[in-house]
């Protein structure tokens, strides 16, 4: 095989991308492909997935076809490979007619070396016929958990791959990249790219140098704790995710008032805007980045010294991938997530929404919020656990991991156990008489009833009148929430799927009753203050 190669893989990698040495993984996924192999490579974000196509890309003959999701990278993504020196072209929707032929007269006469496409031009007649007549040698598939329905991406386009690639004249090797590691997800990468005995390497998703915290602050000590995690900071680079634009802006105007150096960053922005806020915070004239989501995404700092999330992601593939944007260098650095109940709520709208936008049909779509709703649990369960959050995470995206890394916040914080059964018995009697009336009710309106509230909405149905209304006067909102959601967690009390998620006595709440079962959680423990002396 080696001598069909046009280049040595190891010059490529240091004429073209000026690196000395592959990474372990990529030597392999590199060789695997080079020796004609399919591959399945899970990698976590950061560990240079890119190099294990593009690099094979340069050795081969021909050209290499890139089917990538995110159109707004792929032009950055092609003109980086340009400058290096790299032909490349893109074909997708927002590249003008002059620019796709260009990019297909550079395939026709051997002159581009990757072409990045967008999922949906592959079934144009165009397109098909590019292929036909001039076969990629080699195709690549980023972010390929989008063909799986779980994962947290999913795209219909992708479903359309396996015919496309069944369609050209001869099958090229074909290799799946992604940073999605859960087992269910990787299956069906297999099964619905029908890859081949494919070269398989799962790299771990450990991150030794990323320290991961939770906080739950009451909701109106939300900024405050932010303030300090930033003065804790302070000088260091760092980004801030929020849920919405509305949230990204109150986040900023908070910070510019208190004079530090932000930039802000979400989809609303006018174009020349974002870019202007993504560079400022690349060449440190900004030190910290308040954003949605939208931003990161091929974003290449290595300096980030922490990710505070402001609010709770979808899911925690979201999470990791967000969070794993500090310390790409490898330095210690900090993921802290600030955690209230309101964001629960947020997401389960979020969660709807994101489905009714996308193409579906109403079978799928169903499934779809389901599977959504399973991964908001989890994420929920990872915002309130006391358990060791690097462990939960790797286990959660199916590796082995020891129960206690000593590193984390909830392994350095002594909790200690505290015994709340009265207080879940009262909730879940609470439950139980609303549903004798016939009524079930979101989270928060029972913990207001519980704590004997007098809201209009609460007087009007007469939940004042319910044996339990008030019974837990005396406690925190926070206290009743979070009493209410490890419930919720060991699956003593349900909840139903839909837009307003509805509390529900099941039986398992009964046994519960009936057995008098005790009911403990984990509190951290209280410090004793020092030379604190209230009046
Ligand atoms: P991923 O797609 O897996 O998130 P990227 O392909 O964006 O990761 O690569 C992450 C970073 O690592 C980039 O800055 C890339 O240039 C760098 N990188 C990749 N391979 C190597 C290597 N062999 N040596 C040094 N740096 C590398
Ligand atoms: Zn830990």
């Amino acid at each position: 095989m080696a001598d069909a190669l046009i280049s040595q893989p190891r010059e490529v990698l240091k004429r073209y991308f000026g690196y000395d040495g592959f990474r372990p993984n990529q030597q392999q996924v590199v060789d695997a492909i080079l020796q004609g192999r399919d591959v399945l490579a899970v990698m976590p974000t950061g560990a240079g997935k890119s190099i294990c196509y593009q690099v094979p890309a340069m050795c081969l003959m021909g050209y290499t076809l890139v089917v990538s999701p995110l159109i707004s990278l792929m032009k950055d993504q092609v003109n980086a490979l340009d400058a290096a020196g790299v032909p490349a072209g893109c074909i997708n929707s927002s590249v003008s007619a002059a620019g796709r032929r260009e990019a297909v007269q550079g395939v026709m006469d051997g002159s581009v070396k990757l072409l990045y496409v967008s999922p949906e031009r592959l079934e144009t007649e165009e397109f098909r016929d590019l292929c036909a007549n001039f076969p990629p040698q080699m195709i690549a598939i980023d972010e390929a958990h989008c063909i799986s329905q779980w994962g947290h991406d999913f795209r219909p386009s992708y479903m359309r791959l396996r015919r496309f690639i069944e369609s050209l004249p001869q099958r090229p090797p074909v290799c799946a990249f992604t940073a999605t590691a859960t087992e269910r997800v990787r299956q069906d990468i297999l099964e619905q790219l029908a890859l081949r005995d494919p070269f398989t390497v799962v790299a771990s998703f450990d991150r030794p140098n990323l320290r991961f915290s939770v906080i739950r602050p009451r909701e109106r000590d939300k900024d405050k704790r932010l303030l300090e995690l930033l003065e804790k900071h302070s000088g260091e680079s760092g980004i801030i995710y929020c849920s919405t634009r509305k949230a990204v802006e109150a986040v900023y105007d908070l910070l510019c008032e208190k004079g530090i150096s932000a930039a802000r960053y979400h989809a609303a922005l006018p174009q020349a805007e974002r870019r202007a806020s993504q560079e400022d915070f690349i060449y440190d004239r900004a030190s910290v980045i308040v954003a949605t989501n939208a931003f990161g995404m091929g974003i290449d700092k290595s300096d980030v010294r922490f990710v505070i999330h402001y609010n709770m992601p979808l899911d925690l593939e979201e999470y990791y991938q967000e969070a794993g944007r500090a310390g790409r260098d490898g330095e210690p650095a900090e993921c802290v997530l600030l955690y209230t109940p309101k964001d629960v709520k947020t997401a389960e709208f979020m969660v709807i929404r994101s489905k009714d936008e996308a193409d579906l049909d109403a079978d799928t779509r169903y499934e779809q919020v389901q599977r959504a709703q399973d991964r908001l649990r989890q994420m929920t369960f990872y915002s309130t656990t006391s358990d060791c959050l690097r462990g939960f995470i790797l286990k959660y995206f199916g590796e082995t991991a020891p129960g206690y890394c000593g590193a984390c916040g909830n392994c350095e914080t002594e909790f200690e156990d505290r015994d709340v059964t009265e207080d879940a018995q009262k909730i879940i009697s609470c439950v139980y008489r609303l549903q004798q009336r016939g009524r079930q009710l979101g989270r928060a309106a029972i913990v207001d009833i519980l704590r004997g509230s007098k809201t209009e909405r609460i007087t009007q149905n007469g939940f004042d009148t319910l044996s339990t209304y008030g019974l837990l006067a005396d406690e925190s909102k926070t206290h009743v929430r979070f009493v209410m959601e490890e419930l919720i967690n060991r699956e003593i009390l349900g909840v139903t799927h839909g837009q307003y998620p509805q509390v529900v006595f099941t039986q398992s709440s009964g046994e519960f009753l009936r057995n008098g079962e005790p009911f403990v959680i984990k509190v951290p423990k209280e410090k004793p203050k020092q030379g604190l002396v209230k009046d």
